[in-house]
């Protein structure tokens, strides 16, 4: 008899399996991405979401405590002693009318999931504690990553807050904000910094994961995606258990989207929501090879079987060109991104659509997104300026009902933020001027005077 849980090939005319063990995160017959697959007639799955809610009253069971593992029923590849939870999770769904103005929806219609109140700060939470979970199963002792930063962050605290494992992580020199580069030091990664981006790292660490027999934790890393898959069941627990039309997410390595795709065919699959929301990505436009494939080119999921020549001749173009990926949103300042196929899957099912938006409409969204009292990264903020894109095409209609993902905290980069704010223009054309952006659109200058009394009791009366 098969087991109930395994991983299998994402493309269904090889669907070639894998035991869950496996760890080489590829497929053995055709190298495609694999998934975590279930039997769901042989696992006990609730009849009705109401049901998760009961676990609110059991709040000091550390697994009902998560925001990830109190729907553990929805991703049942861990026994309940392999899990390893740091209470992550405890993220919250906000309306905002002011950033609904903003974008051009009515007010009450947008909800903005704010993934950077995870202990490390960033919504890779989500999918560590699986990874993570996942490599103690199998008795991992060592786990490494490549990173623009968050999943680093993530890994570094699990190990630290564990003990259980050693993290080595690998970072493209001089691409890491300090937020997050403090996180991995902090918590005592073992940092490889290499001359290069993070389509580089990347490439390396799969290859040293292999050689070496270290535990991978890139979204590659199909348990990752399942932890991710949570962010959709609280946004539609937080909407009473109803659908919105639409979830606006950042494209990077474009795991995230792939999650909550599979999130949602799960669901409709197991007769627990009647409808699917349209999915939205948003590139940013200096990494934007999701956008020219998906919008330009029409890359589609095609049944399994998306044209690969389309893609690998998209590559040699950007390699020929040396074509590097560049924005400061940098947690998606990503070239090839690995999920691609996923993602083309999950806009198959999703109706979806990608975007681009540059570095100016991302730090105009992101001083709303902070102006109306959410903190978040460049990155998170390309699903708010891509949604007002969306709402001005008119593919995004005043009424629908929207929820943007907020994938990171404020203070993970507050570079970008203070250079906007700065009154100073040497400090904007450095760190801002240089790369495209002209100017701030919703500056909050900081207000100079001198050490009097009377100076500064003038300036609060004029200013405030
Ligand atoms: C990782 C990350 C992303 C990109 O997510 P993908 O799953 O790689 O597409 C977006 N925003 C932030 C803040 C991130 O850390
Ligand atoms: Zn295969």
């Amino acid at each position: 008899m098969t087991e109930a849980v395994f991983q299998r090939c994402i493309h269904p005319q090889c669907g070639t399996t894998v035991s869950l063990e496996d760890t080489s995160f590829q497929c053995p017959k055709c190298t495609g991405l694999l998934d975590v697959a279930y039997d769901w007639d042989r696992l006990p799955v609730p009849k009705s979401l109401k049901e998760f809610e009961k676990k609110w009253s059991n709040r000091t069971n550390k697994l009902d405590f998560s925001g990830v593992w109190r729907f553990r029923e929805l991703l049942p590849f861990a026994r309940p002693e392999q899990i390893m939870t740091i209470g992550e999770g405890q993220t919250i769904l906000l309306p905002s009318d002011q950033v609904a103005t903003y974008v051009g929806l009515n007010p009450g219609n947008l909800f903005l999931q704010y993934e950077g109140m995870n202990p490390s700060g960033s919504f890779k939470d989500n999918g560590m504690t699986a990874a993570f979970s996942h490599a103690r199963s199998v008795g991992a002792r060592r786990a490494a990553c490549a990173s623009t930063g968050n999943t680093s962050a993530a890994l570094s605290i699990y190990c630290a807050a564990t003990d259980l494992m050693r993290a080595i992580i690998f970072i493209g020199s001089g691409k890491i904000s300090y937020g997050k580069l403090s996180q991995a030091l902090e918590h005592g990664a073992l940092t490889i910094q290499i001359a290069g981006d993070f389509d580089d790292a990347l490439q390396r660490v799969q290859q040293v994961s292999r050689q070496l027999g270290i535990y991978l934790v890139n979204s590659i890393n199909p348990f990752r995606l399942e932890g991710q898959k949570t962010i959709m069941y609280r946004i539609i627990e937080a909407l009473n258990w109803e659908v919105p039309d639409w979830i606006v997410v950042p494209g990077g390595n474009l795991g995230n989207c792939s999650a909550f795709g599979k999130a949602f065919i799960e669901l409709k699959e197991l007769g627990l929501v009647d409808r699917i929301p349209r999915l939205a990505v948003i590139n940013a436009a200096g990494a934007h090879t999701f956008y020219e494939l998906y919008e330009k080119q029409k890359l589609r999921w095609n049944n399994g079987s998306p044209d690969f020549k389309v893609v690998d001749s998209y590559m040699k173009v950007m390699d020929a060109g040396n074509l590097r990926a560049n924005t400061l949103a940098s947690a998606i300042e990503i070239n090839r991104p690995v999920n691609l196929p996923k993602a083309l899957r999950a806009l198959d099912r999703c109706s979806g659509v990608v975007r681009e938006v540059n570095d100016q409409e991302i730090l105009d969204a992101k001083a709303k997104v902070g102006s109306g009292g959410l903190g978040c990264e460049p990155a998170s903020a390309a699903s708010v300026a891509g949604l007002k894109k969306l709402v001005q095409e008119g593919i995004v209609s005043p009424g629908d009902r929207v929820a943007c993902v907020l994938t990171a905290h404020l203070l993970k980069d507050p570079d970008a933020t203070v250079a906007y704010h700065s009154a100073d223009p040497k400090t904007f054309e450095e760190k801002l001027g240089k790369r495209g952006v002209r100017r701030a659109g919703f500056p909050n200058r900081a207000v100079q005077v001198s050490n009097d009394l009377d100076e500064i009791i003038k300036a609060i009366e004029v200013y405030s």
